[in-house]
Order: structure tokens, then sequence, then C-alpha cells
């Protein structure tokens, strides 16, 4: 992936700089990638194919609360991929961290996210809950007993993510629903291997809908910080999940959010992430905040071209790296002789 080496790379192990700094990178995150025109827009979903290539919004949401907005970053699309990270952590809330361990898994597939070979390879385990397998199968743990006790959970769970109430993009869920053949043949694929219990189609539809829940980049980085926040919305005040389980979920999106380029992903940009094929990124910086972003041309491996130019530029001048630290001089004993 291309990322801009002349930004200048700050180095910060405790909190982001001061609100009018804050405020400034997003606008000039904003305008340096505006014009971009390189990706293409999703289409495997027919009705995606209708969103505006020019849409572009960034969000910086502080862990303290703050929001820091530029361009479309109130425009709505839906959720898609990004749903099964915060899925995820309800579901990890709900049952712990052993058995969603053993049933889901924590490993890179190194393939791509709809992938049918990938559960083949590996005996019909789902391998992580970023790829559509995993995600089906994470989705059929949702307690509530019921498709309908199910949704209500997870609907629950995300909404208090988010502070507020998402609803479902009811065109672009019909239209996902009528063209998933794949994700059906993947939840019948994972029945026949033992690996769902449910009804494998109904937990289809629950996944469909899920990804067709409407959210805008806003909502991504409160999401976001809420996971980096140890769990407590930063605007609503509200617990939605353990720090444990934000640890877990973040650990999980730093091997596997961004497909099969999560590896090239951490060492550029060094943020556990999410995209979504609408053109949603959503990224974690644990004790600071969240950057969300959304921009609907993908590149090849469907991470959105734009967010993620604006979230390596936001993570460099923001000093939000996790692996990146300076010389910290401290007076060693004998040090010296
Ligand atoms: N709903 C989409 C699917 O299952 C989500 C894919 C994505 O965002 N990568 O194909």
């Amino acid at each position: 992936m291309q990322t801009d080496d002349d930004t200048e790379q700050v180095v910060s192990t405790g909190s982001l700089p001061g609100w009018d700094r804050v405020e400034q990178l997003v606008q000039d995150a904003h305008a340096r990638y505006r014009d971009l025109a390189d990706g293409t827009v999703a289409d495997y979903i027919p009705e995606l194919a209708a969103a505006d290539p020019a849409w572009f919004g960034v969000c910086v949401a502080e862990s303290g609360g703050g929001l820091h907005l530029a361009g479309d970053a109130e425009v709505p699309f839906t959720i898609q991929s990004i749903s099964k990270a915060f899925v995820y952590a309800l579901v990890c809330e709900a049952l712990g961290h052993r058995p969603v361990l053993d049933r889901v898994g924590v490993n890179n597939t190194g393939l791509p996210f709809n992938s049918v070979i990938a559960v083949e390879l590996n005996d019909g385990h789902p391998m992580n809950p970023m790829v559509n397998a995993g995600a089906i199968a994470t989705t059929a743990l949702l307690p509530g007993g019921t498709p309908a006790g199910r949704w209500e959970h997870l609907t629950r769970g995300l909404d208090a993510f988010a502070g507020r109430r998402l609803e479902v993009d009811d065109v672009v869920y019909r239209s996902e629903a009528a063209t998933n053949q794949r994700n059906r043949a993947i939840a019948r694929l994972l029945e026949s291997y033992g690996r769902i219990e449910a009804d494998p189609l109904a937990v289809v539809d629950l996944y469909t809908r899920q990804c067709a829940l409407r959210v805008t980049a806003r909502d991504l980085a409160v999401m976001g910080a809420t996971l980096a926040d140890g769990g407590v919305n930063p605007l609503t005040g509200e617990r939605v999940v353990s720090a444990q389980v934000c640890r877990d979920t973040l650990a999980v999106l730093a091997s596997t959010g961004m497909y099969e380029r999560s590896g090239e992903w951490l060492f550029e940009i060094g943020l556990p992430a999410k995209s979504g094929v609408a053109g949603g990124i959503v990224a974690v910086a644990p004790g600071k905040g969240a950057i969300g972003t959304f921009s609907p041309p993908l590149d090849p491996a469907g991470n959105s071209v734009r967010g993620q130019r604006a979230t390596a530029h936001l993570s460099r001048s923001l000093g939000l790296n996790v692996f990146a630290s300076s010389v910290h001089v401290t007076e060693r004993a004998g040090a010296g002789r």
C-alpha cells in the first residue's frame, strides 16, 4: 500500500495533541486526499455500486469524548465487514475469551475475506472472526436463543457502541440477500463440519442484516473510541464491553482486520483497524481515541483508498503508531561505568 513518507513521524506513548492541533490535522488529512481518484467502488452487492465515488469523510473521536469532523463525516453508508469487529466484541463479552477462541480462532488466513478454500484448508475451522466464515460462526454464537433474540442482542450492543440507534438500510440488505449465495455456501460448509449449531441460513440472514446497518464516519470513530476507552462509550459514558474484551478485539483487528493486507497495514500504520466494502475504515489507538473514515473507491483487497491514506497520515502526524517509541533517557544504576 501507498503512504506518504513526507509526513513528519510523531511518537506519542501518552495522549493526543491539544484540541486545535488535532482539529487542524483532521482538516489537513481530508484536504490532502480529497482529490485522489484511485480505486473502484464495490459492485458485487449490486446496490453498493450506486455510491458516489467522491464521498470522503474523516472523523477523529478522542477517548475523552471530543469529536473532529471533516468532509462527508455524517453521510450514512452500510457498515458491512466493520460490523464483524463489534459483533465479535459482543460475543466475547457474552461467552468469554476461551470458548470464542476455540470456536472461531484468531489467525489470519492470508486469503480473501469470502474464501471457501480457507475453510476447506483448515478442516472446516473458520480461522478468525474477520473473514466471512468466522463472522458467520461468530454471529451464530450471539445470545438470544432465536433469530429475533439474537438480532435484539446485536442491535442493542451496536447501538451502545455508536451511542445512538442504528437503522438497517433495507435496500442494501435486500440487494445483498438476493445475491449472497456464496455466504450461504460458506454457512452450509461450516454446518457440514459441525461448526454451526443454529440454522445456517437464518444466521446468514442475521449476518447480512448486521452488514446493512447504516453508520457514518463519525459513528465509526465513536464506536472505535469505545474500544480505545476500555469499553466505555466516551460520549454516553455507557459501559458496552469489558476492558479485556477490547484488548482481545483489538489484537484480532491488528492481525486480521484489513483482510490479507493486515501485515502491510500494521507495518505502515501501526494501528488495529477494520474496513468494509462500502468504504468505511475504523482504526483504534488504545487509550487515545479512534479514526473513522469513509470513501467508497477501494483497492484490490477491498480497502478504501482515501481512507487508508488519511488514516496513515493521521497515525503519523498524531503519533498513534502503537509500535513507535523514542529513547527514554533515565539515570540507570551503574550506567556509564
Ligand atoms: N456483507 C459483505 C459480505 O459478506 C461484507 C464484506 C466486506 O465488507 N468485506 O460479502
